[in-house]
């Protein structure tokens, strides 16, 4: 008998979200990350980073701990965080955001966007527009919400989306353009022209658009463009980000949403009930370090740049087709020409075989097209680790060539 019951069970199913016995599947990252645990392989997996992040943040977190920042934060982020955001969103890229109306601080970025959907996805009448593939929890949000996915592929070699097609998908039945820019796991940087015809179709549609832009201070080979920037998009845009990418910190799961005040206030109708609040000594924390100086930012991107190229010329030498990325923690390689023309099987022999963990871009697509034969073999490796742990797992994965 099927454990999971209810509307979740009826939209997670068609998702691939569940095992042919009714469980909730175990994630491909979590059934990756155990592989690469079991067999002691470098685990280029889950992207998480393996060194800390700035001192005065962290040093930060432990002071308001002392401090006895301990019990609920306000509903919406404490006042101080939420200002930072506003300031940081006018420092990088000129908007005008009001911390007391049109921030909202979220367990993450990944309770930023379910909120979101839950709260202005009325039903299945109501489309979602992403970009295939996707990042996992988006399909399990709109599932969640009870609202329809359509999906518009983003395809080799550069994964920048066709316009014609992205023309066709919105309608006026779309409720929501979801948007990952810089995006995972392409590492694609969505160009001007494609975020202007976002906005031009948001519009003409009266649809919504959502854009989660953790990724923001991490793109290198192009510049990101919120599409919150672009005019006639503020009034119609929400903007999602998160502490865990730019501050290597993916376990405070501090996160923030901003957009026009009705819209932060629906989702906050939803956020209280899913979480209330999180996170008091970390919000502190996080607002120092929006606060750093530009060095930072620029720091980090170039240091993430100089992995990924590190990265990208050991899995060449190695055998695969690399494309390289514009932002993001991860790169992609083609694993066909290495033995790995089922990237999925590939993926589950290599800790094994060669001590290293990847995941399959299959985990990023709905089960139909998981065969794809232009996607079947790509795999997706983080950049996020020290460039001594990137060099050892290149070393190891030449032996494919063996
Ligand atoms: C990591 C990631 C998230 C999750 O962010 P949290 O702040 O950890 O919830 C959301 N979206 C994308 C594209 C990510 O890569």
């Amino acid at each position: 008998m099927s454990v999971i019951t209810g509307a979740w069970r009826r939209t997670a199913a068609g998702a691939g979200l569940l095992s042919p016995d009714g469980a909730v599947a175990p994630t491909i990252f979590a059934e990756m990350s155990a592989l690469a645990a079991s067999t002691g392989a470098i685990n280029l997996g889950q992207g998480f980073p393996d060194e800390d992040g700035p001192a005065e943040v962290l040093e930060a977190a432990r002071q308001a701990i002392a401090d006895g920042v301990n019990q609920y934060p306000p509903g919406r982020g404490t006042a101080d965080l939420r200002l930072a955001i506003a300031e940081h969103q006018k420092r990088f890229y000129g908007l005008d955001v009001d911390p007391d109306t049109e921030v909202l601080v979220t367990v993450g970025a990944t309770e930023a966007l379910t909120a979101t959907l839950l709260a202005l996805i009325d039903g299945p009448e109501d489309e979602v527009v992403v970009f295939e593939p996707y990042y996992d929890s988006y399909a399990a949000a709109v599932s969640l919400a009870g609202g329809t996915l359509r999906t518009v592929p983003l395809r080799v070699p550069d994964f920048q989306p066709d316009l014609d097609r992205l023309a066709d998908a919105v309608t006026d039945r779309t409720r929501i353009i979801l948007v990952n820019d810089p995006h995972n796991p392409t590492g694609t940087v969505f160009g001007a022209d494609v975020l202007t015809e976002i906005v031009r179709l948001a519009e003409r549609h009266d649809a919504l658009i959502v854009t989660d832009e953790v990724y923001e201070h991490l793109a290198f080979r192009a510049r990101h463009i919120p599409v919150a920037t672009l005019p006639g998009a503020a009034e119609r845009t929400l903007t999602i980000s998160s502490a865990g990418k730019t501050f290597s910190a993916t376990g405070w799961k501090v996160g923030w949403i901003h957009g026009p005040a009705a819209l932060i206030t629906a989702v906050l109708t939803v956020k209280q009930f899913l979480t209330y609040v999180g996170a008091a000594p970390f919000q502190p924390a996080v607002a120092v370090g929006l606060r750093l100086g530009d060095a930072f930012f620029a720091d980090a991107a170039a240091t993430l740049a100089h992995k990924h190229d590190v990265l990208g010329a050991g899995l060449q030498a190695a055998g695969f087709t690399v494309f390289a990325p514009q932002g993001g923690y991860f790169t992609l390689a083609d694993a066909t020409a290495v033995g790995g023309a089922d990237g999925a099987e590939f993926c589950r022999t290599l800790p094994e075989r060669f001590g290293v963990g990847a995941i399959p871009l299959a985990a990023f697509l709905p089960p139909a097209h998981r065969a794809d034969p232009e996607y079947a073999g790509i795999v997706r490796f983080a950049a996020c680790k020290k460039v001594s742990v990137i060099d050892e797992a290149v070393s190891r994965l030449a032996r494919l060539r063996d």
